[in-house]
């Protein structure tokens, strides 16, 4: 598997140091790579140059000179949460290039890619802000959104997978209408950015395309076993998507600071591994998975899990179940109406 990390990622940072998305993350995440078991599996390369037309893919002209002219004011803050510096325009937008072009080679080789990009990327839509959220949410472009307009140059349908505790509501808002693409969004209710009810559904080309999964807090393993087991792996066989982008937050994991959910490595190396398998079989032709959150000792914990489980492969067990109680009732029949109407998919709630 090859990882694209960029060791300039530490010039995005706040000097004051307060901020939780801060450099230590990415550099964690790169040394328990390098420590793992499977390190010989691991190949790293750096970034590639900024192109614009590839930024132009995903975003406005507007907004991306917006965020080229901020960052060269060096060091401030866009809104509330979000910070750039001076060096922060080059940096997101060579990893955006990146992965633009990491997930072409990726289809190719039928090798998965990893990408640990900073800052983050999934709350950035179209112009920014996305979907009525408050804020960028510590994002300035997407890299999960590149990754899927990669994979639709040369293919026909494209998996998004968010389990990130957060709403990927930049990502969303990109495929809102888009119809080529599925976006399975599983993430904490009523918690930042407030989007991402399960009555959003998409629209035009996309409508039903959009399959968001808000559930409670103290939400663990059982739930995240049950989404995985009777909402994605069946999804799959229906949608036959030819190419699967992950935005891998691990702030769901027990004890992150920002969220209050409780997955542990069993759920990360679960859906690694259910991946892992698909890729192996030939059902999908290209898994690239983009690190997005994690502010707490579950970003090492969930990543190693679920970069071990994508590179063990194994299959998954088939078998209905009905919804834990990490889904609120309203949640549970909103998903069991919806399934069934734009996928043909019964579930038990
Ligand atoms: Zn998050």
């Amino acid at each position: 598997m090859l990882v694209v990390y960029d060791s300039r990622h530490r010039l995005h940072s706040d000097p004051r140091g307060r901020h939780p998305e801060s450099p230590s993350r990415a550099v964690k995440v790169l040394e328990s790579l390098t420590k793992s078991e499977f390190s010989n599996q691991l190949s790293f390369t750096g970034t590639r140059d900024p192109e614009l037309d590839v930024l132009l893919l995903i975003h406005d002209a507007e907004y991306v000179e917006f965020i080229r002219r901020e960052s060269s004011k060096g060091f401030h803050y866009l809104d509330p949460d979000t910070y750039v510096t001076e060096y922060t325009y080059t940096l997101s937008a060579s990893y955006v290039t990146t992965t633009y072009y990491e997930a072409l080679k990726s289809l190719e080789d039928r090798e998965p890619v990893l990408i640990i990009p900073r800052p983050g990327g999934h709350h950035a839509g179209r112009s920014g802000r996305a979907l009525g959220a408050p804020t960028l949410g510590f994002c300035v472009f997407n890299y999960a959104a590149i990754a899927a307009v990669a994979y639709l140059k040369r293919v026909k349908s494209v998996l998004i997978i968010d389990f990130d505790a957060h709403h990927g509501n930049g990502t969303q808002e990109i495929f809102w209408d888009d119809g080529r693409v599925v976006h399975v969004d599983i993430h904490q209710e009523g918690i930042y950015p407030g989007t991402g009810d399960v009555v959003d559904v998409g629209s035009g080309a996309g409508v039903g395309k959009m399959i968001n999964i808000p559930l409670l807090a103290g939400a663990g393993d059982e739930t995240y076993m049950w989404v995985l087991d009777e909402i994605v792996s069946r999804l799959v066989e229906v949608f036959k998507p030819d190419a699967v982008v992950v935005s891998a937050g691990f702030d769901a994991h027990v004890g992150d600071p920002l969220t209050s959910l409780a997955a542990t490595k069993i759920t990360y190396r679960s859906i690694g591994a259910y991946l892992g398998g698909l890729l192996e079989r030939g059902s999908v032709g290209s898994v690239s998975t983009i690190v997005e959150g994690g502010y707490g000792d579950g970003l090492v914990a969930g990543l190693i899990n679920y970069v071990g489980g994508l590179l063990t492969r194994c299959s998954h067990p088939d078998n209905v179940k009905a919804a834990p109680a990490g889904l609120s009732k309203r949640v549970r029949e909103a998903l069991k109406s919806r399934l069934s109407k734009y996928w043909g998919i019964e579930i038990k709630v």
